[in-house]
């Protein structure tokens, strides 16, 4: 008797058993479907053994393996399995979360993808006179699938008008069998390139130290201001990974982004299938670019996060683009870092992974500056001056609703020009709260602690954590005084001071609410291209990687709520923040302009800022964290609870704490606290940190306290455990 081990999308982690006879070695890997539960589900099948420890008459029987689409590889599995251990989170859930959604259902696959028929390893070794002499067309096709290994349905029925029904037979008889993949089109032709600019000295250097560690696991972090030319470094390397024939994975933060690349390195590799991974696809599409991928078609796969677990089989490198980016982080489900994952990738396929960016994640820099990951720094520009950065002290000063006068005049000399200038506001909305000035009231949230955000458009409050909202109401609910009043700035408050202030600037605000509605960003991005647009008003949206090039003056506005956060990463952000928001002002030959609105225009964080020292300002925050024990010399974990009440989450993890310190050695358990934000969408949530200063050490405890934990029985207290968490 044959049994299959099978992972399924279950919080357990254990494999499950299955009868199945009719598996071989390569059905490793394949989905299956199986009875679970009065349920039938897709699961992977991990391992074939001959004994169970199931009693063999409550060993359910497999119902049949799914042999229409390829089998994870070892690879694949190796890395799932790896995440699953590292993250503590059940490894068939990590196999099941990394299929695209039509791979996890039941029914078939659906028709765009195409439908092949391959010759099976008993086809390859059957012999053609094994068929009678009379099988004629049945002899035609097999000899056919000889020749070509593979056929689709329409070169089949081109053979004869009988030839389906002889496929079926060779398919009966194990010889053929049917497959799905991404349809080819067209095929492939020899790798080339378009060509690209000259490189600086820099480049061509990182380049050299990339290239000439082809075939070996080599992290590298390429350092590179903005505009040094960090996008022609990875072309040039995936140019030497396709001509190797390899395939090439490149990470990016945002789906914003992904078409702006996509459409600059299909220019460079005009005839390499490329394929985008991010979840603003359809699952058909999805399905079609993974299955694509999978099958080692296409060449260049550029995603985001998720893109980190799509199989292929020829990696040959592995590029993690702005590698610090929070949004590499899963915070739900399997909490992974993608970026933490693709060094992992990287290491069990011996390929070499480029970590790239202006302001690389701290623990990023650590390890290259402890020589753990090979540092590639690129110092100048190319074709940009850097952009002048000047503090305005806005202590005592009175500001026209949050916009100082040396800010509106520099608005002024631009508009008298003809240049455009971005204002940065990192809040959308009106005004981040409404305020009684009688009694003191403020909107908050009553599902969240969070105050609700005035939003002028449609006359509500939104809570931007929850979604909860109200309308705006006439008089205090508490006190009902007539005169409530819209408290600080948002976007929307900024756009109407400087339509207020500029009545003939045409204005455009960028923000989440504004690219939901409206215009597509497509559509707003022409319209900055054109020229049609003065001033823009925008959030974080518009930091990252936009280039406008009559784009010369960014003013930034309440920059300084960041530095009171209680997050010891805040200065971090803040300062990636603002150097990717600079890095917008100046092309060519003009000299951007950047005016940070500040109380404190000595702080540290601005000096390295104006001075574009990121060396200086991380070697002055390592010296910080090092001090005060914090990441990267010490390793994390979180558990975190929620509760409809406070006391069940705090009573939950003071259990876990005094379960944590029967089984801690070396590993420091900390107190129950409640999280940052304490209610979100009507559950209360708190959280308990645990740290170590030896990674293996915090894995071992953690194996050991979250199987405990995972055993006992359900509580009230929904929990989850996070490792390497970035937010408190
Ligand atoms: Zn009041
Ligand atoms: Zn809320």
């Amino acid at each position: 008797m044959k049994i299959i081990r099978v992972g399924l999308d279950v919080p357990v982690a254990t494999l499950f058993d299955y009868r199945a006879d009719d598996v071989g070695a390569d059905d490793v890997g394949r989905r299956v479907v199986v009875p679970f539960r009065r349920k039938i589900v897709i699961g992977i099948i991990i391992e074939i053994a001959t004994v169970s420890a199931v009693p063999p008459h409550r060993l359910k029987a497999a119902l049949h393996v799914l042999r229409d689409s390829p089998a994870f590889l070892a690879d694949d599995l190796h890395l799932m399995k790896f995440a699953s251990d590292y993250y503590h989170h059940a490894y068939g859930a990590v196999l099941m979360s990394a299929l695209p959604a039509r791979l996890r259902r039941v029914h078939a696959l659906p028709r765009p993808v195409e439908t092949r028929f391959v010759l099976t390893a008993a086809g390859v070794s059957a012999d053609i006179d094994q068929l009678s002499a009379r099988a004629i067309v049945r002899r035609r096709l097999l000899a056919l699938f000889k020749q070509e290994r593979s056929l689709d349905a329409s070169t089949v029925k081109t053979v004869a008008p009988t030839a389906p029904a002889a496929l079926k037979q060779l398919v009966a008889c194990g010889w053929v069998e049917r497959q799905v993949i991404a349809a080819p089109t067209p095929a492939p032709g020899p790798h080339w390139a378009a060509a690209g600019p000259a490189l600086t000295l820099e480049q061509a250097e990182a380049v050299r130290a990339i290239c000439a560690s082809r075939g070996a696991f080599q992290p590298f972090l390429l350092l590179g201001v903005t505009s040094s030319g960090k996008t022609e470094v990875y072309l040039r390397v995936i140019d030497a990974v396709l001509a190797a024939g390899r395939q090439a994975l490149l990470l990016v933060p945002e789906i914003t982004l992904t078409p702006q690349l996509e459409a600059l390195v299909r220019e460079r590799f005009p005839s390499t299938p490329l394929v985008s991974l991010h979840s603003a696809l359809n699952e058909t599409e999805r399905l079609k670019h993974w299955l694509a991928a999978q099958a080692g078609y296409a060449r260049i796969v550029l995603g985001t996060r998720l893109a980190v677990l799509a199989p292929l089989p020829q990696l040959g490198i592995v590029i993690v683009d702005e590698e610090q980016d929070a949004s590499f982080k899963q915070m739900d489900g399997l909490r992974y870092s993608a970026r933490d994952l693709a060094i992992v990738r990287a290491q069990q396929r011996n390929v070499p992974i480029v970590l790239g960016s202006a302001t690389p994640a701290l623990e990023t820099y650590y390890n290259a500056a402890i020589g753990r990951y090979h540092l590639l720094s690129l110092t100048q520009r190319v074709n940009a001056a850097p952009p002048r950065i000047v503090c305005i002290s806005t202590r005592g000063e009175k500001l026209e609703n949050g916009l100082s006068q040396p800010l509106l005049a520099a608005i002024a000399a631009r508009l008298a020009r003809s240049e455009q200038t971005l204002v940065f506001i990192n809040r959308r909305g009106y005004a981040p709260v409404l305020m009684c000035h009688a009694c003191g009231w403020l909107s908050g949230c009553r599902r969240c602690s969070a105050q609700l955000v005035l939003h002028l458009r449609d006359r509500r409050l939104h809570c931007h954590h929850c979604g909860y909202q109200a309308p705006v109401p006439v008089t205090c609910p508490e006190c009902g005084n007539q005169e409530l009043a819209p408290l600080g700035q948002g976007t929307q408050r900024v756009e109407a001071a400087l339509a207020q202030h500029f009545p003939r600037a045409r204005i455009l605000r960028i923000d989440r609410d504004s690219t939901r509605r409206k215009l597509s960003w497509h559509a707003m991005r022409r319209r900055i291209h054109a020229r049609e647009i003065d001033i823009l008003v925008g959030t974080q949206i518009l930091a990252k990687g936009h280039d406008f090039p009559h784009l010369n003056l960014v003013g930034v506005v309440n920059a300084d709520s960041l530095l009171y956060s209680t997050d010891f990463r805040a200065p971090e952000r803040l300062f990636t923040l603002l150097t990717q928001v600079a890095g917008r002002a100046g092309r060519g030959d003009m000299q951007g302009e950047v005016l940070i609105q500040t109380e404190f225009p000595r702080h540290a964080l601005y000096a390295a800022l104006q001075r574009q020292d990121y060396a200086a300002f991380a070697r002055n925050l390592l010296a910080e964290r090092q001090q005060a024990g914090f990441p990267p010399f010490v390793y994390q974990a979180l558990l975190r609870a929620e509760a409809p009440k406070l006391e069940t989450a705090l009573a939950y993890l003071a259990r876990a704490a005094r379960l944590a310190r029967t089984l801690a050695q070396g590993v420091t358990i900390y107190d129950p606290v409640h999280a940052g934000m304490v209610r979100l969408a009507g559950r209360e949530r708190a959280q308990l940190l645990v740290q170590a200063e030896s990674r293996a050490r915090l894995q071992g405890f953690l194996a050991a306290w979250h199987a405990r934990l995972a055993a006992e029985p359900a509580t009230r207290a929904r929990w989850s455990l996070d490792v390497d968490p970035l937010e408190f």
